[in-house]
């Protein structure tokens, strides 16, 4: 079963080919390692998957559906998937507030919404940091905010940009935990990642990219990713 399916796929800024894919299948539930210098269209691929970029060509299939681009299609789609950036963007307020700010867009609040924000700031190692300052908080806590965010939300597909490359060794330690726990719960991984120690560290299928491309001695282990 795939969460989601490219084929095809190309994206060019001007003459820089930024993407430029065949065939690529994430299958539910697991967890994906995009690797790749920097250039080689890794973040390109996170915008297709959160469907945050259109690609020039291809068709993207999510969960079998066909995807049209339509206003309508797309603002469903983009509720089962979340992306988090490399560095995260925290509003004014504090802890409490950022994680349960898109709890409240789909209309949760109250008890609930406090029970799903104690729940995953533990899952991050930051039980009783509701109400310090987003001033107040490390890089790295700020990442691991950014990540109960996102986990509050509990999307199908967790796409996630380069995490771990500005957080202390602790937060590192913290949310590599995290992101391998979460294939178990149900929710399908692809973090990309220019630290070779993810590949060994993490329990990650590899996608390797190179000037947009998957590489070609990858192209038969990916095959076998599909079905
Ligand atoms: P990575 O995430 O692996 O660093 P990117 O996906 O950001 O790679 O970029 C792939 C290629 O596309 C690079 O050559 C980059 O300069 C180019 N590119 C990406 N986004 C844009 C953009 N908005 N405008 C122009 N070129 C872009
Ligand atoms: P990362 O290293 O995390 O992949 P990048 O520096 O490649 O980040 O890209 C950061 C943002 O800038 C992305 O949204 C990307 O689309 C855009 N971008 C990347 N390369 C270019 C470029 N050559 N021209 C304009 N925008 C770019």
């Amino acid at each position: 079963q795939n969460i989601i399916e490219l084929q095809n796929v190309a994206k060019n800024y001007g003459n820089t080919i930024a993407l430029q894919l065949n065939r690529l299948a994430i299958g539910e539930g697991e967890l994906y390692l995009l690797a790749g210098p920097n250039g080689s269209g890794k973040s390109t691929l996170l915008n297709i998957l959160g469907f945050l970029t259109r690609p020039d060509r291809g068709e993207l299939l999510f969960s079998g559906e066909r995807v049209d681009w339509k206003r309508g299609t797309m603002t469903r789609l983009r509720r089962q998937v979340t992306l988090l950036h490399q560095s995260p963007y925290l509003f004014r307020g504090n802890v409490y507030d950022n994680v349960a700010y898109g709890l409240s867009l789909r209309g949760m609040g109250g008890a609930k919404a406090q029970e799903v924000v104690s729940e995953t700031l533990a899952t991050v190692g930051l039980d009783g940091f509701q109400l310090r300052k987003h001033t107040e908080l490390s890089g790295g806590e700020a990442q691991r905010v950014a990540m109960a965010r996102a986990l509050a939300l509990r999307p199908k597909l967790l796409l996630l940009d380069e995490p771990l490359a500005n957080v202390d060794q602790k937060s590192a330690r913290v949310l590599e935990e995290v992101i391998a726990g979460l294939p178990s719960m149900g929710t399908t991984v692809v973090m990309s990642s220019h630290d070779p120690q993810h590949e060994k560290k993490l329990p990650c299928q590899v996608i390797q990219l190179q000037g947009g491309r998957m590489n070609a001695d990858h192209l038969d282990e990916t095959e076998s990713l599909g079905n």
